[in-house]
């Protein structure tokens, strides 16, 4: 959203992807935005811990052995504390996920002898940022999928910054569908999608207008594609996914200052009130019209946060970020936004990929995509990107290798 107060775009949510969202590279790339997201060359974040700063950062050593220096040296853990991790990692490294999908991290992590300190500053904090649950509510599949592909495995570990809102990379997209000869319509909703004998014949749209269409492609989240069909076809394709998969809040809280107050682009706090903090100014490249240094602080799994007032929630922030970044305390805040995601992305926890459902339905010309659906991905940019792939892989039926085996790699 355009935020006239500051005179800058303003993401209502921070994004950041890893270096092991190919699909989600691809598409950029796709519609020529391969620039939008700038990757660290390894992975290397800033963790604060009992009021110190460590960081958790690559080494050149070859796969998961690439964050063993960092683990050995520079994470406050006691010798056995960290002996005990690496067992765990290389257990997680080679467990079949068929078997980590029906247990909660946490017990996982019980049954590998992870004690609190160890879960606190190197399990939790992943599990946090990236699955937007605690490790309690989480299937250990869903940890390992994060940890292996995200963390452990060195070319995929590696954050990525969005440089220009994401408001201006989907319009790229709109030109990208144009310029091959499709069509946008930004400013009508669908109100239902017509069936017929078990066929889709079009969408009826809210303003009234309809759309012959034996083909459709539904990239809307469970609840409103069953406010979309017929009852009955709701119930098959849209309710079991919806009542299985538990939505989780992000708060992010967006502070406007007169200077600079971090000393890096991004940390995140395993101890503290508050858990990410990036330094949006610094992120980005410089626009000219921007005034102020942006901060903004990022609330994973924030139901408490969603009971609290704007000004009680920029108070904990400001409160919680003085010992962490001490220049707060002189600079002037000059406005702030703070913005709820109750139902922000679902919770992947033991059980629910069963609910996932794949692109074909049981409904002829109905494709279901959306990060919802079976991509094997957690609620991700990347997940969406692969469950679009997927379905338009079974809508044209051009690609059934691409659609079955979430290869992605055409779109690199
Ligand atoms: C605050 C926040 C932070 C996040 N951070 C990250 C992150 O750092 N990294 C990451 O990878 N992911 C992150 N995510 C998750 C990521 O944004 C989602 O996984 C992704 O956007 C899902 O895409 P989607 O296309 O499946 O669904 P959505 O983005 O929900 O898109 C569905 C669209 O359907 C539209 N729609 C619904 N009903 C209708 C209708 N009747 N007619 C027409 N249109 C309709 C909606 O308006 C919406 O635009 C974050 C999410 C939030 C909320």
């Amino acid at each position: 959203y355009w935020d006239p107060v500051v005179a800058e775009y303003v993401d209502y949510g921070v994004h950041v992807v890893m270096r092991c969202c190919e699909a989600f590279r691809g598409f950029l790339k796709r519609i020529g935005e391969s620039d939008a997201v700038s990757f660290a060359p390894s992975l290397s974040i800033p963790l604060w811990c009992g009021g110190r700063r460590h960081l958790l950062r690559s080494s050149p050593l070859p796969g998961p052995l690439h964050l063993l220096p960092s683990l050995l040296h520079d994470l406050p853990l006691t010798w056995s504390q960290r002996l005990s991790a690496m067992r765990a990692g290389a257990a997680l490294w080679s467990a079949s996920p068929g078997t980590l999908a029906d247990v909660t991290f946490d017990v996982w992590l019980s049954h590998h002898r992870q004690d609190a300190q160890t879960r606190a500053v190197l399990w939790h904090p992943v599990v946090i940022a990236t699955l937007n649950a605690p490790a309690s509510r989480v299937s250990a599949a869903a940890a390992q999928k994060v940890f292996l592909d995200g963390v452990l495995q060195r070319r995929g570990a590696g954050l990525g910054f969005f440089q220009r809102p994401l408001s201006r990379i989907s319009a790229s997209a709109v030109s990208y569908i144009e310029a091959h000869g499709g069509t946008a319509s930004l400013r009508s909703a669908v109100h239902k999608i017509v069936v017929q004998q078990g066929q889709v014949r079009g969408l009826r749209l809210t303003t009234g207008e309809f759309l012959e269409a034996d083909t459709i492609i539904s990239a809307v989240p469970p609840k409103d594609l069953a406010s979309l069909l017929p009852r009955t076809a709701a119930m098959e394709v849209a309710l079991p996914a919806q009542q299985a998969l538990k939505g989780s809040p992000i708060v992010n809280v967006h502070l406007w200052l007169d200077r600079p107050v971090l000393d890096e682009v991004l940390w995140i706090a395993a101890d503290a009130p508050i858990q990410t903090a990036f330094d949006v100014t610094r992120l980005r490249p410089p626009s000219g019209t921007a005034r102020y240094h942006h901060l903004a602080i990022s609330q994973s799994a924030a139901s408490e946060w969603l009971k609290s007032s704007d000004a009680q929630i920029v108070d904990r922030c400001l409160h919680a970020l003085a010992p962490l970044a001490p220049r707060v305390a002189s600079a002037h805040l000059v406005h702030a936004r703070v913005i709820r995601h109750p139902q922000a992305t679902f919770i992947p926890a033991p059980g629910v990929d069963r609910h996932r459902p794949r692109p074909v339905c049981g409904i002829r010309g109905l494709y279901l995509a959306g990060d919802w659906t079976a991509t094997g991905w957690p609620s991700t940019l990347e997940g969406a990107v692969r469950s679009g792939i997927l379905a338009a892989g079974r809508a044209t039926a051009s690609s059934s290798e691409m659609a079955d085996g979430v290869d992605v790699t055409p779109m690199l």
